[in-house]
């Protein structure tokens, strides 16, 4: 019975694995695959071409009938190369030398797919820009170069026996039979698209998903570099870039004013001492929550050190500050976090209170903040303290 597993593996690993970072050897069974999928278009040309009579005149027959069997040739040598890579899998010492065989082989085999259909001709031109391009999306340039160079040398030497009349060009058509003008035959230019569009839209396909896979992880890599991972609210670098915004706004803006609250658990070591760190995370994590509770949405919450956070709210004088750094106070207060003894943790916050306004300095501000929240754990803890 077929084996649906290794099928049902490769669309799990396609929809949740960016291509780039697959292992090589990965992306070296996609390029066997695609290469498959494009000489087997090829070969379905060449069928239709040897089944209908009315193109016999235009090409040449016995040749075009054994470039079919090199064609079901390489379809094979494309499986089997894949088979390898499949069973050499855990042999990563194998991986590199197995990549130059499989990028080789299918340069070589496109090389001669090149020369058939002339080494000249738009098909051939299209085809190895395409595919060189995705090679160097999907390996890296040391093993894509060397091919490039090489390719290059064949063609030109292909060209330049083919001038002297040594080799004939593109010998699978009969030019004569076109009156010795491709360009305006028809079959010859049906026969450019037939061969060259499956490989630019395979290409093209492939470039698309890489791109969208790449601004994808560049979105979550940005996300991930600017919320802090346990609590989901901003972290410490964010904060600081959001301070840097705020205080240019400050500077433009004559009549803006932000509340800053910087708030403290009291006695967090103990918590983590008396009931392990696991607990301590839940804490931080509950707090954090209670707290985006009660902003308001163009307000700015922070995790501004491990067990401190920062609140920016934007159009806040002091009055308005202290009574958010009140609702902040009370609902850390009714927190209910249990242990795993079911006893309820109690959880209090010390909070230095704020207010800058236009061409005041945010850094300035920062330290009164931090040092009204220092008066606060002097004073007893459980405190919100403005500063002067
Ligand atoms: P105070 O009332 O004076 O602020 O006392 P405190 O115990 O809260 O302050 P202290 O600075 O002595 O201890 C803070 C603790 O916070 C120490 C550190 O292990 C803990 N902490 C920092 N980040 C994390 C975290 O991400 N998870 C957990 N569980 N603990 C953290
Ligand atoms: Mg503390
Ligand atoms: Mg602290």
């Amino acid at each position: 019975m077929f084996d649906t597993s290794l099928y049902r593996g490769s669309l799990t690993l396609l929809r949740t694995t960016p291509i780039i970072n697959w292992t090589p050897i990965q992306r070296c069974m996609l390029m066997l695959f695609m290469a498959c999928v494009v000489h087997s278009i090829w070969l379905m040309w060449k069928l239709i071409v040897i089944f209908n009579p009315n193109f016999h005149q235009y090409v040449n027959l016995p040749f075009l009938t054994t470039s079919f069997y090199v064609n079901v040739f390489y379809i094979c040598t494309y499986f089997g190369l894949a088979m390898i890579c499949l069973s050499l899998v855990r042999q990563k010492n194998l991986h590199t030398l197995l990549i130059y065989i499989c990028t080789s082989t299918f340069g070589l085999f496109l090389l001669w797919d090149a020369y058939i259909v002339g080494v000249m001709s738009p098909a051939t031109a299209i085809v190895l820009i395409s595919v060189i391009a995705l090679g160097l999306l999907l390996f890296e340039a040391k093993v894509i170069y060397p091919i490039l160079f090489l390719a290059i040398l064949i063609i030109i030497t292909i060209a330049h026996a083919t001038l002297n009349g040594k080799l004939s060009y593109a010998p699978i058509f009969d030019f004569p039979g076109m009156h010795n003008s491709p360009y305006t035959n028809q079959f010859w230019c049906l026969s450019m698209l037939f061969i060259g569009l499956p490989v630019v839209t395979i290409c093209f396909a492939m470039f698309n998903i890489f791109l969208h896979q790449w601004r994808h992880r560049e979105a979550s890599f940005r996300s991930l570099s600017l919320i802090d991972p346990l609590t989901k609210i901003y972290n410490r670098r964010n904060i600081n870039q959001q301070l840097i915004e705020i205080a240019h706004k400050l500077e433009q803006q004559k009549q803006l004013c932000y509340g800053i609250i910087i708030l403290d658990l009291d006695h967090f070591k103990r918590i983590n001492d008396e009931y392990g760190h696991l607990i301590g995370d839940e804490v931080l994590t509950e707090v954090a929550a209670t707290l985006q509770s009660n902003v308001r949405q163009t307000d700015i919450l922070g995790r501004y050190g491990g067990e401190e956070f920062i609140i920016l709210a934007k159009d806040a004088d002091k009055h308005i500050i202290i009574q958010l750094a009140k609702r902040c106070q009370q609902s850390i207060q009714q927190l209910a976090i249990s242990t795993d003894q079911q006893k309820y943790i109690n959880i209090t916050a010390s909070f230095g209170v704020t207010v800058v306004c236009h061409n005041h300095s945010m850094r300035q501000a920062i330290k009164e903040a931090d040092e009204a929240m220092y008066q606060a754990k002097r004073l007893g803890r459980n405190l919100i303290v403005l500063s002067d």
